[in-house]
């Protein structure tokens, strides 16, 4: 059984409406998907409809972009209940102030003489998706200037460059605790992939498993072997489940479905752990 546990859609910065995602997992023979849109739960009932659709159950998610310390840090979130006050509010307030510095980012090019505007940056999300740097790359592509997002990344996108705003982003734990308060399963996304940006120490993998975090996300195209082996032992160490998963973004980024995946042992524990919501989409297998 093939379980992919971190995907976006058109709801954030992937390609594919959460319908052509699931059909696309089912294509590609994931049997369970998660949707793990930035810091949005929005794309749930279309993939839930699409799950029963095609056979393959939908593990509703979100992925925080949260700090640490300073260091970005994202944090994956399953079967929460997406009613949640606490987490409304901060999803809401991050999703306010992406579109104010994605704006921000999109007027500084304009009035450097890149061939952008806001208004075309907008034209490139989804209705109501959560706005972020992606979508001002594919305004990029769009107008000529690079020929994918990945090429508009490593200039003018990237974090050191001097067209670079950050965003509202919450504290890791105090998101962690959030999470489990509304029934959800924290799980540290990608969390020692160093082309990333700074990785953080053991100590704020600790701060995180005392608020409750639950798992890693130790199988994922971002992890060198180091990475890996070092997942493994903070997993053996602190008990924490070990996903996997491919942070597919449709044609957004080469990231393929099911190119990592999780044991369907690691979902039963996963899936027991969570409170919030029910799976979505066709229901799972029986065992045996
Ligand atoms: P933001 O949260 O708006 O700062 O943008 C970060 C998002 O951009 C991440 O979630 C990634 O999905 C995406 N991203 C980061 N680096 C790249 C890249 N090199 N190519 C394509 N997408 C990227
Ligand atoms: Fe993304
Ligand atoms: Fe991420
Ligand atoms: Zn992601």
């Amino acid at each position: 059984m093939v379980i992919d546990l971190h995907t976006h859609s058109r709801h954030s910065d992937g390609t594919d409406t959460p319908g052509e995602l699931v059909a696309a997992a089912a294509a590609a023979g994931v049997r369970v998907v998660a949707l793990t849109d930035h810091d949005a739960a929005t794309g749930w009932d279309e993939a839930d409809r699409a799950g029963r659709e095609h056979g393959v159950t939908v593990v509703p998610g979100i992925e925080l972009s949260c700090r640490w310390r300073g260091v970005s840090v994202h944090l994956l979130g399953y079967l929460f209940d997406p009613q949640d006050v606490a987490l409304l509010a901060e999803t809401g307030r991050a999703r306010r102030h992406r579109v104010t510095r994605i704006e921000q980012m999109a007027q500084a090019l304009a009035d450097a003489g890149w061939p952008v505007s806001v208004a075309q940056v907008h034209a490139q999300a989804g209705a109501g998706a959560t706005l972020g740097r992606p979508h001002l790359a594919d305004a990029l592509v769009a107008a000529g200037v690079y020929p994918d997002r990945e090429a508009a990344f490593a200039d003018v996108l990237h974090g050191n460059s001097r067209f670079y705003v950050g965003h509202y982003a919450p504290d890791v734990v105090a998101a962690v605790a959030m999470l489990r308060a509304a029934g959800g399963v924290p799980v540290m996304a990608h969390p020692f992939a160093a082309a990333r940006g700074t990785v953080v120490g053991d100590d704020a993998i600790e701060a995180m498993v005392r608020a409750g975090l639950l798992g890693l996300e130790v199988d994922h195209r971002d992890h060198d072997a180091a990475a890996v082996a070092r997942g493994e032992r903070l997993c053996d160490r602190w008990g924490l489940l070990r996903t996997g998963a491919s942070d597919y973004h449709g044609r957004g980024k080469p990231n393929r479905l099911g190119e990592r995946t999780t044991d369907p042992a690691v979902l039963t524990e996963l899936v027991a752990a969570g409170t919030g919501s029910p799976l979505l989409g066709a229901p799972l297998p029986s065992p045996g």
